[in-house]
């Protein structure tokens, strides 16, 4: 008799240009803290018998109130200085998935994709009619400058000054340590990722996957990137939980996430093997830069990512969490810096 897995949750909050160099001690701890008691959070759930889709909505509900990452409260701006939010869940067990794209004023965009994924009948609801209707089901408008916060303001700025492109969120000269960013990391407008994530297993074996972003800084008005994409930035099935950040048009191209589950169920690979592949090949070969966490049917979890860091953890339930940020961080991921 095989004994069932341990629930384990995982989460990202963003890849890109990390560097030890270009972070102040001060705001490490601040990002040390929002991963251990955001795992904590969601293993508590997990441990207290909660489905894996609560748990992942919970995590990521916690990641979008934190300004430090890009989703929720410290969206990026687009190029016209405003907030357009995007999320995903989606349900492994059913493959009942939902999600948001370019809403303005829903607070927690993830709650918003919970509400199309249980009422609407739909998967993928966009703009001011996504809101008008999650809003009829309880969910929290705000005033779009909400999500405003002046790190986020100055990386505009700087994105605007220097290049003009759709910039990701926690690499170099975007960076919110800005100054120390500046003099380590030359501007590279193909470095900077800051979406949120989450993957869990629970204790009945089912797992679920959720995904909320801000996009890119300077993005077009209404671009949408992979996150609210089911098989790009977000997916779960029985197999495999799987959440995406980084540079968006790549991960659609690649079907980032379902690819993973593709090669695991189709190919054989173990979820190590698959995500490495996808990750550090698949992705690489169309310089796709980002990473992705996942979390499989036997509790295996896997965080990858072909950049120099990684905000990323997880937690087993009954054991201490494991979280990281940087590429040569231990045990906590595969991170190839280059
Ligand atoms: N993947 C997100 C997007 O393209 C960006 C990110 O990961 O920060 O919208």
């Amino acid at each position: 008799m095989s004994q069932k897995p341990i629930p384990v949750i995982a989460i990202h909050g963003g890849a890109g240009t990390i560097l030890r160099s270009a972070m102040n001690a001060e705001l490490e701890q601040r990002y040390n803290q929002a991963l251990s008691g955001i795992l904590q959070a969601g293993a508590a759930l997990l441990a207290a018998g909660a489905p894996a889709l609560e748990a992942v909505t919970e995590a990521v509900r916690l990641l979008e109130e934190c300004p430090l990452f890009n989703a929720g409260k410290g969206a990026v701006y687009t190029e016209a200085g405003g907030h357009e939010l995007d999320a995903c869940v989606m349900d492994g067990a059913t493959l009942a998935a939902g999600a948001v794209a370019g809403v303005t004023r829903v607070r927690n965009p993830v709650l918003a994709a919970r509400v199309v994924m249980q009422h609407s009948g739909h998967v993928l609801m966009i703009g001011p009619a996504a809101q008008d209707y999650v809003a009829q089901h309880g969910i929290e408008l705000v005033d779009p400058n909400w999500f405003d916060t002046p790190e986020r303001l100055a990386q505009l700025q700087r994105a605007q000054q220097a290049a003009g492109g759709a910039m990701l969120d926690h690499d170099g000269a975007t960076s919110l340590a800005k100054d120390a960013a500046e003099e380590a990391a030359p501007l590279d407008p193909d470095r900077k990722f800051g979406t949120v994530g989450a993957v869990a297993l629970d204790a009945n074996g089912k797992l679920a996957a959720a995904t909320s972003t801000g996009g890119m800084t300077n993005k077009r008005v209404g671009r949408v990137g992979d996150t609210p994409v089911v098989g790009a930035g977000c997916y779960a099935n029985d197999r495999v939980a799987v959440s995406c950040t980084g540079s968006g048009e790549m991960f659609i191209r690649a079907v980032a996430a379902y690819d993973v589950s593709a090669l695991m169920e189709y190919a054989g690979l173990s979820l190590e093997e698959a995500t490495r592949r996808v990750v550090q090949d698949k992705l690489m070969r169309i310089d796709g830069r980002g990473g992705l966490i996942a979390v499989d049917a036997q509790g295996g979890v896997a965080l990858s990512f072909n950049t120099e860091g990684m905000y990323r953890g997880y937690a087993r339930v009954g054991q201490a969490p494991v979280f990281a940020i940087y590429g040569d961080d231990g045990d906590a991921g595969d991170g190839a810096a280059s």
